[in-house]
C-alpha cells in the first residue's frame, strides 16, 4: 500500500479515492476501521465522520485510523478534509493534524485544500471557491462550519500549537525542487505545518512530486491526484492503466433517491419522463403505514424486467412541509431508515446494482446492507465513480452526494455499468 489514507467524511472519502482511480492508484474505501487488508490495492481510503465532532474523539478516531493503515503497511499517509477547509475554531484540522504528526514522528507536513478543477484555488493563503474568496462564498452560512476568514494561515494557525508558514504561489509555479526549498526554509524557521498555493493541476503535480518523501500529507482530494501522477510517472503504479477496471455484476437494477437538492430534483424529474418510479410518502410513513413493504412489491413486479426507481426527493416547499409536520430530525431519520430498508429488499429480490442519490441516504444504505469496503471503479461524473461492494454477493453502488451528475445521471450509471 502506497498511501493510507483517513478521511474526515463519507463522500470526502469517495471524492479523493475517485481522483487517486484517475491518477492511476487502485483504491479501496473503507468505511470506518476495517476488520481485514483488502488485497491488490495501492491506496486505501479510511472514512470517518470525524468533521464536526468533539476534537478529542476526531484525534482517537484518526489515531485508530493510523495505526490501522500503518499496520497495513501503508508507506504514506493523507489525512483528506474539504476542499473548503471545512472546520470550526476548534478544528478539527488543526488538532488531527497535530495528533498524526506527533504519532508518525514527523516534524513537517502541508496543508493544500486547493482543487482547481472544481473552482477552490488557493492564492497567497487566501482560499477562492470560485470567483470569490471562501469568506464570500455560500460557505460563510454553513450550518455546523462557517468559513468566515479566507484566510488559511490564520485559519489553521487558530486551531493549532504549530507554527503555520505559506508556500507562495511564486515558489510552486516554479516547481517540485522550488517547493522543497521553501520547505526547508520555512522549517528553518520553525513552521512546520505550510500552507501551499495552488490554483492549477499543473501545481498539484508540483506539489506531488515535492510532497512525495513526506510520511504525512494533509490536503483536499486534489494533492491526492499530484501525488498518485508523481508515483505513475517513477514507475511504481504497475497496474495504473487498469486502475478504474471493476469485475462485472450480473443482477438487476435499482435506484434509490432520498436527495431533496436541485441536481437530484431534476434527476428525478428526467428519469419519471418515462420509466418506472415509486415515491415513498414521509406523512405515509410516519402515519405507521407499510410503505416498505408496498415499495417492494411494487418493485418485485417491474424490476425483473427493467430498473425501477424509488424516491422520497422532493422540492423544498414541500421539505418544508414535511419538515414543519414531523420535525427536520425525525423526517431524515424515518426516511433514511425507510429507504435503507428498501435497499436491502430489493438486493434480497436480486438487485446487484443500485445507484443512492444522497450522502446521508448513502450512509443509510451502506450500513443496512453491512458494506465496509468499496473498491472504486470508473467515473460516471465528476466526483462520482461506480464502485464494488465485495461482500457476497458483490453488489455495484454508486453513491451520489446532493448536487453532483448531469440530469440524466441515473440512465447514464445504468448504462455505463450494463
Ligand atoms: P444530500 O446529499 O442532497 O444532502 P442527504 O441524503 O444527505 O442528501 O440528505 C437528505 C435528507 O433529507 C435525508 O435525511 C432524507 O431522509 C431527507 N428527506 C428526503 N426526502 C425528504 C422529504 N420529502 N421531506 C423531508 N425530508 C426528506
Amino acid at each position: 500500500m502506497l498511501l493510507g489514507c483517513i478521511a474526515d467524511d463519507f463522500t470526502g472519502a469517495t471524492d479523493l479515492a475517485n481522483m487517486l482511480v484517475r491518477g492511476g492508484m487502485r483504491t479501496v474505501q473503507a468505511i470506518g476501521v476495517p476488520d481485514r487488508a483488502p488485497r491488490d490495492v495501492d491506496a486505501v481510503v479510511v472514512a470517518l465522520k470525524s468533521r464536526t465532532i468533539a476534537p478529542a474523539d476526531a484525534v482517537a478516531q484518526s489515531l485508530a485510523a493510523l495505526r490501522w493503515l500503518k499496520d497495513s503497511g501503508a508507506r504514506q499517509i493523507y489525512f483528506k478534509y474539504c476542499s473548503t477547509f471545512d472546520s470550526t475554531p476548534r478544528g478539527n484540522i488543526g488538532p488531527v493534524t497535530e495528533a498524526l504528526m506527533q504519532a508518525l514522528a514527523t516534524g513537517f507536513t502541508i496543508a493544500c485544500p486547493a482543487f482547481p478543477e472544481n473552482g477552490r484555488t488557493l492564492f497567497r493563503g487566501y482560499l477562492y471557491v470560485g470567483d470569490v474568496l471562501l469568506s464570500e462564498s455560500g460557505m460563510k452560512d454553513h450550518p455546523l462550519t462557517p468559513m468566515t476568514d479566507a484566510n488559511l494561515v490564520r485559519v489553521l494557525q487558530a486551531q493549532t500549537r504549530r507554527k503555520v508558514g505559506l508556500v507562495r504561489f511564486d515558489a510552486v509555479a516554479r516547481g517540485a525542487a522550488a517547493i522543497r526549498e521553501r520547505f526547508a526554509e520555512l522549517q528553518r524557521r520553525g513552521e512546520t505545518i505550510a500552507i501551499v498555493d495552488a490554483v492549477s493541476d499543473a501545481d498539484l503535480a508540483a506539489i506531488g512530486e515535492a510532497c512525495e518523501d513526506l510520511p504525512l500529507v494533509t490536503a483536499g482530494s486534489g494533492v491526492g491526484l499530484g501525488l498518485a501522477l508523481c508515483a505513475r510517472a517513477k514507475g511504481r503504479l504497475g497496474h495504473a492503466a487498469s486502475a478504474a477496471a471493476l469485475p462485472r455484476v450480473e443482477g438487476l437494477a435499482a435506484i434509490i433517491s432520498g436527495s431533496c437538492s436541485a441536481a437530484t430534483n431534476g434527476q428525478v424529474e428526467s428519469w419519471r419522463a418515462g420509466r418506472p418510479a415509486f415515491r415513498v410518502d414521509p406523512l405515509a410513513l410516519a402515519a405507521g403505514e407499510p410503505v416498505v413493504a408496498e415499495a417492494l412489491a411494487w418493485s418485485r413486479a417491474r424490476v425483473a424486467n427493467e430498473p425501477v426507481l424509488l424516491y422520497a426527493t422532493s422540492q423544498p416547499d414541500e421539505v418544508r412541509a414535511v419538515q414543519a409536520k414531523l420535525g427536520a430530525q425525525v423526517a431524515g431519520e424515518l426516511i433514511e431508515s425507510a429507504l435503507a430498508g428498501i435497499a436491502k429488499g430489493l438486493v434480497g429480490a436480486g438487485v446487484r446494482k443500485l445507484v443512492v442519490a444522497g450522502g446521508e441516504t448513502s450512509g443509510a444504505v451502506v450500513q443496512a446492507l453491512g458494506v465496509r469496503l468499496l473498491r472504486i471503479g470508473p467515473q460516471i461524473d465528476p466526483g462520482v465513480p461506480w464502485t464494488l461492494a465485495e461482500g457476497e454477493p458483490p453488489i455495484a453502488l454508486a453513491l451520489k452526494s446532493g448536487n453532483f451528475g448531469s440530469v440524466d445521471f441515473f440512465a447514464k450509471a445504468l448504462e455505463q455499468i450494463g
